[in-house]
C-alpha cells in the first residue's frame, strides 16, 4: 500500500515542491487521495475525510456526482476532442448567456487564469487604454498582469509578486482596497489611461470577504462615469451564490464577466463574456487574439451542460446550502475569539475579533491559531482548505452525517 509521506518524497524529485499547484503543499507532507465520492475524500491510507475544499470550488454537487458522470461518460463514447465546432458549445453558451443578463456573447477557454488574462487583453483592445486596476488581495489566476504584490496602494504602480514578472509590465496594474469606493474614485479621476477594473464581487481567495451595502453599486457607477470597463471575476461566485452569480444576486451589470470552476461541472473550464460590441473584438471576429487547443472541449461542454440543467431543475439547493452554513455558524461558541463569515455555501472562520473588510484586515488574523484549528479539524476527519485565506465550501452532497461532524468541529473553535 502506498503511503502519503513516501509518495511525497518521491514527488519532490519530479515535481517542484512535490506538487502541481502551490496550495497543495501541505506541511509536513500532503495527504494523497485515491478516490472521492459525495462529500468524502479517501486517502491512500484509507482515511475518509469530509471535504470542505471541493477542488477549491468547482464541485458544487460533490465528488463523482452521478448526473455529471453520466454526461461525461456518454460524451467519451463519442470522442473527447475534435478541433472543430460542436453543437455542445452553442448549447452551453446559450445557457450561460441566458443566466447572466450582462452577457450577450462569450468565449470558452480552459481555465480561470486564461479567462481573466483574455478579458484584460480584451478590455485593453476595446478601450485602447493601457492600465488596469485590481483589488488588493484579489486573486485572478497565475498570469503576469495580476501577480502584483499587495501593499503597493492606490497611488503607486504595481510591483511584481513573482520572480519573472517584468516590473515594467506590473507597473500597468494598480490596486485599490476592497470596500473602498473613494479610493477607486480617486484613482480613476487622476488617471485617464485605465482600461478596466477587475474585482471578485465577493472576495473568495482571502475570504469570503463580503461587500458592504452599496459597495458594488458604487463600483458600477464610478467605473461607468470614468469610461472604465468593469470586470466581475466570478470564477468562484458564478453558480456558487446562485444562478447568475453575484451579478444577479446584487443586481449589477458588469461589462465583462469571467467564469470557471462550477461552470464546467468539475472539468477544466474558463469563460469570458459580456456585451456584444466588446466580445466582437475577439478573433476571428475582431483584432484581439484568443485561441486554444482545448477551448470548449466536448467533455467539459457535456459536464457543463449537465451541471447547468441540474441547477435549473433544482434551484432550491441554494437555499438549502445557505441553511447548512447557518447551522455551522450557530455551532460556533459565543465565547469564540474569532468571527464566522458566510454567504450561501461559502464560509470561513476568521481568527480575528471582527469580519475582515479588506486585505489589510484579513492579514491581521491569527494564522497560528488557524493552523491549530485546521490540524484539529483534520484529525477529526474534516479537510478544510489549508489556509486562513481560502474560502471553505459546502456541496449538495454534504448530508446529515457530514453536517454533524462539521458542527462538532466548529463548536470547538
Ligand atoms: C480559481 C480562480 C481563478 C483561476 O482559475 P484557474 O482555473 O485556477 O486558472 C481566477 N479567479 C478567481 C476568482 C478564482 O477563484
Amino acid at each position: 500500500m502506498s503511503n502519503s509521506e513516501t509518495l511525497f518524497n518521491e514527488a519532490k524529485t519530479l515535481l517542484p515542491g512535490g506538487v502541481s499547484s502551490p496550495v497543495r503543499a501541505i506541511k509536513p507532507y500532503p495527504f494523497y487521495v485515491k478516490s472521492a465520492k459525495g462529500a468524502v475524500l479517501t486517502t491512500v491510507e484509507d482515511t475518509n475525510l469530509v471535504d470542505c475544499c471541493l477542488g477549491y470550488g468547482p464541485l458544487l454537487l460533490g465528488h463523482a456526482n452521478s448526473v455529471i458522470k453520466a454526461a461525461i461518460s456518454s460524451q467519451l463514447d463519442n470522442g473527447w476532442l475534435y478541433g472543430t465546432p460542436t453543437e455542445l458549445e452553442i448549447d452551453l453558451a446559450k445557457r450561460i448567456c441566458g443566466d447572466h443578463p450582462s452577457m450577450d456573447m462569450l468565449r470558452f477557454v480552459s481555465t480561470g487564469t486564461e479567462a481573466t488574462m483574455a478579458a484584460l487583453r480584451l478590455a485593453r483592445g476595446f478601450t485602447g487604454k493601457t492600465d488596469i486596476v485590481k483589488v488588493e488581495g484579489g486573486f485572478h489566476g497565475a498570469h503576469d498582469a495580476v501577480l502584483i504584490a499587495a501593499g503597493s496602494g492606490a497611488t503607486t504602480h504595481g510591483t511584481p509578486d513573482s520572480a519573472g514578472v517584468l516590473p515594467d509590465f506590473a507597473a500597468h496594474t494598480r490596486q485599490v482596497p476592497y470596500n473602498d469606493p473613494e479610493a477607486l474614485e480617486e484613482l480613476l479621476s487622476k488617471n485617464d489611461n485605465i482600461a478596466a477594473f477587475i474585482i471578485e464581487p465577493v472576495m473568495g481567495n482571502i475570504g469570503p470577504i463580503l461587500p458592504d451595502d452599496g459597495y458594488l453599486k458604487a463600483v458600477r457607477e464610478i467605473t461607468a462615469a470614468h469610461d472604465v470597463l468593469l470586470i466581475f471575476d466570478e470564477v468562484i461566485t458564478g453558480y456558487r451564490l446562485g444562478i447568475g452569480g453575484a451579478q444577479v444576486k446584487f443586481d449589477i451589470r458588469p461589462d465583462l464577466t469571467t467564469l470557471g470552476k462550477i461552470a464546467g461541472g468539475g472539468l477544466p473550464i474558463g469563460v469570458f463574456g459580456g456585451r456584444r460590441e466588446i466580445l466582437e473584438m475577439i478573433s476571428p471576429a475582431g483584432p484581439v487574439y484568443n485561441a486554444g487547443t482545448f477551448n470548449a472541449n466536448p467533455a467539459t461542454m457535456a459536464a457543463g451542460i449537465a451541471m447547468n440543467k441540474y441547477l435549473h431543475m433544482h434551484e432550491d439547493i441554494y437555499a438549502k446550502l445557505d441553511e447548512r452554513t447557518r447551522q455551522i455558524e450557530e455551532a460556533v461558541s459565543s465565547k469564540a475569539s474569532g468571527t464566522f463569515v458566510r454567504m450561501g455555501s461559502m464560509f470561513k472562520y476568521f481568527f480575528r475579533s471582527s469580519a475582515p473588510r479588506n486585505y489589510t484586515e484579513a492579514k491581521q488574523c491569527d494564522t497560528d491559531a488557524f493552523r491549530r484549528f485546521w490540524e484539529k479539524a483534520l484529525s477529526a476527519g474534516v479537510f478544510l482548505p489549508p489556509s486562513q485565506f481560502e474560502t471553505n465550501f459546502l456541496s449538495t452532497a454534504h448530508g446529515e452525517s457530514e453536517m454533524t461532524k462539521l458542527v462538532q468541529v466548529y463548536s470547538q473553535c
